[in-house]
């Protein structure tokens, strides 16, 4: 099958190469995950992305059946799962609201939703084993269980606050155990695969804390507290699963309190619950948010950090090492209502996971993947796949000149052209046409690539020329950058006043909660510039901030976000320009710096010798 579709790979437009290829994988486990509860996606539309992962040789498909915003599997146990949880009156598509999900008391049929009956079910299912791909299934639990729960409330706790419904299964009552057995039962007749997941993530245990149910098993297990009781709840589920000859798989939450002795960990939150998991002589399956959370922007996870990704920790013995089994994609649809926009969120990404989880480290080359990336993205567009194309590349995206400006552009794909505008507008798909820029002192111009057969338009690039060059020198200057502060509540960096600043910083490097959790900051002064060329300007922030030169935004990275790099490009003569450097924090994590790449240097922090305030 594997040598199938390499064959298929190797078909050029009007040839096949003559090779010998000998080949094997490098993990067993080379997985996607498609969540098809915050959104529903058809079976029609489920093969499809089993089929385009077959393709790349991905041969696990996680399907994520039940959640908080619907049942998707039919049972005939127990039918309300799917007759009451399937349904909900909100969000609708293409929202989500976490803490306000409504199923209707009575169908109108205006609700969104959707489910798979057990014999569409096996029909996927044998859809995917004829193109080498295990379904795994996942059913919930103990958390994620509101639509469950909506339709078999009997199953949640007791003592609840007014008006309150349960977010989770109560771990005191047998009776909720012996629904989810039978629950279990079911799930292992439809899919043969060995592995069953049981999702075991982010339970809100305040609800365990309260009920008297929950704290009669404590009692009478001689558990320690609500950990234990969660750790308590995925033991029975493995040993009635293990008593199945299946094997219990869940997120790395199920280490909390105890790991059940036959459970394997999905490592999701960073790769510490991995690396714990693997040091214990568990199985191990890495998805860390950091690198395979394919429902996070290209901007966070580019398509060259999926590449990078390499399954197993440094921290491992070689020993440790083989409990990794491999790696998995993560496609959650909160944000993701419909197929075309999970496409564009799994590809190219899922290309990059499938070489990371098949290649051998040494053969591993983003410079050799992006040659031969052409040939899965003409196989995409010949199937018509949504993927996402990056912005086009630029040598520099600012520009401090007297004279106009010529630059050469990057040539587009096959199937793709290059338009600009320089008018202010977006581009779109009958903007002008170009292969060379020429733009004049006090213009932006903004390009994108379009897709000839759809008019699709990728993300932007910029690039700004303002009329300008380095200052005559002020008069006498003093060492580093004059900082303003300002306390607030922003989503983008705002105007601060430069008056009365509350320090000068030589240094531009944030890692600590500084004067309070929601504020900004501005620094301003004078950069020296040592020599004439280009230099690349990258700030790393959480949340926005924004580079100008001269009054020239050189580095945008605003709005809310968390740490991320944005590089900007800049061609600079010697001498002396004005800098201002506008950075805000909404809470959480407040990080900033700002590094630059000179004419001929590496990347270092911006040196504190080029920075002077009056
Ligand atoms: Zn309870």
């Amino acid at each position: 099958f594997y040598a199938g579709q390499t064959l298929r790979q190797l078909i050029g437009p009007n040839e096949i190469p003559a090779v010998t290829i000998e080949d094997h994988p490098r993990f067993g486990w080379r997985g996607m995950l498609l969540d098809v509860s915050r959104h529903f996606f058809t079976t029609d539309e489920v093969k499809r992305m089993i089929d385009l992962n077959a393709r790349q040789k991905l041969n696990v498909f996680h399907w994520h059946l039940t959640d908080d915003g619907g049942w998707r599997m039919e049972s005939k146990a127990f039918p309300e799962l799917t007759k009451r949880g399937a349904w909900r009156d909100y969000p609708p598509k293409g929202k989500w609201d976490y803490s306000n999900i409504v199923f209707p008391e009575k169908r109108s049929g205006d609700e969104y939703g959707g489910f798979y009956t057990q014999n569409e079910i096996k029909d996927v299912v044998a859809y995917a084993k004829r193109r080498h791909v295990t379904v795994v299934p996942e059913i919930e639990m103990p958390g994620h269980s509101q639509s469950a729960l909506q339709a078999y409330p009997q199953y949640g706790h007791e003592n609840l606050p007014e008006g309150q419904k349960s977010y989770s299964f109560c771990g005191g009552k047998e009776e909720t155990f012996r629904f989810l057995e039978k629950i279990v039962d079911e799930t292992m007749a439809l899919f043969p695969s060995k592995f069953i997941h049981i999702g075991g993530d982010e339970v809100d245990k305040t609800q365990w804390r309260r009920c008297p149910r929950c704290q009669d098993r404590i009692r009478a297990e001689g558990l320690k507290d609500v950990d234990e009781l969660q750790s308590y709840f995925v033991r029975r589920m493995d040993k009635y699963i293990a008593s199945k000859g299946r094997r219990l798989i869940g997120w790395d939450e199920i280490l909390e309190g105890g790991l059940a002795p036959g459970a394997t960990v999905m490592s999701w939150r960073g790769i510490q619950g991995g690396i714990a998991a693997a040091k214990e002589g568990k199985d191990v399956v890495m998805s860390p948010t950091s690198h395979l959370y394919l429902d996070y922007s290209y901007d966070t996870i580019p398509t060259s950090l999926v590449y990078a990704y390499d399954p197993i920790p440094k921290e491992l013995t070689a020993e440790e090492g083989k409990r990794i089994l491999g790696a998995q994609g993560n496609v959650w649809t909160e944000w993701i209502p419909t197929l075309a926009d999970a496409e564009r969120m799994a590809y190219p990404r899922a290309a990059a996971l499938a070489e990371a989880v098949w290649t051998p480290l040494v053969r591993k080359s983003w410079p050799d993947f992006t040659r031969r990336l052409d040939g899965v993205l003409d196989t995409l567009d010949r199937l018509g796949v949504a993927y996402r194309v990056d912005a086009p590349g630029l040598e520099r995206t600012a520009f401090l000149s007297t004279d106009s400006v010529s630059l050469a552009v990057p040539s587009a794909r096959r199937g793709w052209t290059l338009r600009m505008t320089d008018d202010g507008t977006p581009v779109t798909a009958t903007s002008r046409m170009v292969d060379r820029l020429n733009l004049a002192p006090g213009t932006v111009g903004r390009f994108a690539f379009v897709r000839n057969r759809d008019g699709v338009v990728s993300p932007e690039a910029r690039v700004e020329v303002r009329r300008g060059g380095p200052i005559p020198n002020p008069g006498t200057l003093k060492p580093g950058l004059n900082v303003y502060a300002l306390k607030g509540d922003f989503r983008k960096v705002p105007t601060v006043e430069d008056k009365d600043p509350v320090g000068t910083a030589t240094t531009i490097d944030l890692s600590r909660k500084p004067v309070a959790e929601k504020f900004a900051l501005r620094f301003t002064g004078y950069v020296y510039i040592p020599e004439e060329g280009d230099y690349a300007f990258t700030i790393r922030s959480d949340d926005g901030a924004i580079l100008k030169i001269s009054d020239l935004p050189v580095v945008d990275h605003d709005g809310e976000h968390g740490t991320t790099a944005k590089t900007g490009r800049v061609y600079l003569r010697r001498g002396l320009y004005p800098i201002d450097l506008g950075y805000f924090d909404a809470g959480g994590a407040s990080t900033l710096s700002l590094s630059v790449t000179p004419p001929n240097g590496p990347e270092t922090p911006l040196p504190a010798d080029w920075l002077f305030h009056q």
